[in-house]
């Protein structure tokens, strides 16, 4: 049980009865959430948001890029429970639930290309283990999906009407092909079963508890600024991105599960503050007070050129719009690097 309470590794410590239904004996009238990806970092922060909500939150990850330190202290609560399990094989018995959250998928590039069949069979096979469930009860699944299927766009803003511009066969087709993929998984099972499904494409986030070794941009110039180490720049830093605070993008997804069963997007949810890497490398040097230098590396392949969220379906939608500004959002999360690396 690594000694800590609500802890269960599937096929060896897996309770006797389904895991809801331990949750329920303590806490009956409250909600169920499944958070599938709950020990990463956008599943952590989503996690607690439920809870404070006041579901009850069952979280179940395999910890491949996810890490028990992000829910360490929710092990506490007891309408928290943690599940380890690869969902990439079917489900164990989880009785009763009323939310499904599908944020299950590694998302830093580093990551995805490290393990891309495991990738791919993450997107589809886990989320159609995930849509089966939310079938059998009747429960809505909210889609972690990614402005990824956009790929290299060929159009900028991309808006959610833009079909994308994807290599089927490149290093970063696992993940990109892998979550339109599991779009289409959603959308068939609606159309075939009726399927509570939402969907949303959510652009860069960044913010606390991204792991110290995630390799995206945001924490990999912030760790690297902290350490004293040369920003490594990608190409010749001219791409663009649009930076969303991870808070923003937990009150789109909150606020998405509330709406009505004919909503099932795709729904963009992003930060349309494009900036270049270059500025976002000055900047991260800027708010850390480091020296460290920049240095330029090859750009990787297929490494898209543009990405801008059109978001006037979210604010019409949802009536959201995110409010972090990129500047409050990376001083907390510098704030939160600075913790973490202190300790090393
Ligand atoms: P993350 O890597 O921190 O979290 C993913 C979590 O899923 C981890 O805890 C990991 O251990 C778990 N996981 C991976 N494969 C699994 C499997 N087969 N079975 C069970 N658990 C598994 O990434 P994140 O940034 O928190 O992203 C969360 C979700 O949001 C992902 O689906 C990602 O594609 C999507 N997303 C994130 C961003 C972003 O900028 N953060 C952008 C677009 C989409
Ligand atoms: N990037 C960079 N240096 C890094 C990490 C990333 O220049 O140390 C670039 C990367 O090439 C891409 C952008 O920053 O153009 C965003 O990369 P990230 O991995 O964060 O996310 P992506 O949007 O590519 O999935």
């Amino acid at each position: 049980m690594l000694g800590i309470k609500n802890v269960y590794i599937c096929n060896t410590e897996y309770p006797t009865k389904p895991i809801s239904t331990l949750l329920m004996a303590t806490q009956s009238k409250q909600k169920i959430a499944l958070v599938a990806g709950g020990a990463g970092f956008v599943g952590s922060h989503l996690c607690r948001r439920l809870l404070s909500d006041g579901r009850q939150v069952v979280c179940i990850d395999n910890l491949h890029t996810g890490s028990l330190d992000n829910i360490r202290e929710l092990m506490d609560d007891s309408r928290f429970s943690f599940i380890e399990h690869d969902i990439v094989n079917p489900l164990p018995r989880l009785g009763h639930i009323d939310e499904i959250y599908n944020l299950a998928c590694p998302a830093s590039p580093r990551h995805y290309q490290a393990k891309p069949l495991q990738t791919f069979f993450t997107c589809v096979s886990d989320t159609y283990h995930l849509l089966e469930l939310a079938r059998a009860n009747d429960c809505p699944l909210l889609q972690a999906s990614t402005s990824e299927v956009y790929g290299c766009a060929t159009q900028s803003p991309q808006s959610e009407d833009y079909w994308g511009y994807v290599n089927p066969v490149g290093k970063r087709s696992c993940y990109d092909e892998g979550k339109r993929g599991a779009e289409t998984l959603c959308m068939d099972h609606h159309h075939t079963f009726g399927t509570r499904v939402k969907i949303v494409r959510i652009f860069n986030t960044y913010g606390p508890r991204m792991s110290v070794d995630d390799g995206r941009v945001v924490s990999h110039f912030i760790v690297s600024a902290l350490r004293g180490k040369p920003l490594t720049i990608y190409g010749d830093g001219r791409q663009t991105r649009s930076f969303m605070y991870v808070a923003d993008l937990i009150d789109a997804i909150c606020l998405m599960m509330k709406t009505n069963d004919n909503v099932t997007g795709p729904v963009n949810i992003g930060n349309p503050d494009e900036r270049s890497i270059d500025e976002l490398a000055g900047i991260t040097l800027r708010l850390t007070g480091s020296a460290s230098s920049t240095m330029h590396h090859p750009l990787p392949a297929d490494d898209p050129p543009r990405r801008c969220p059109y978001i006037t379906l979210a604010q019409t939608l949802l009536g959201w719009q995110p409010h972090v500004s990129l500047h409050d959002g990376l001083l907390q999360t510098i704030d939160y690097f600075r913790r973490v690396t202190e300790k090393e």
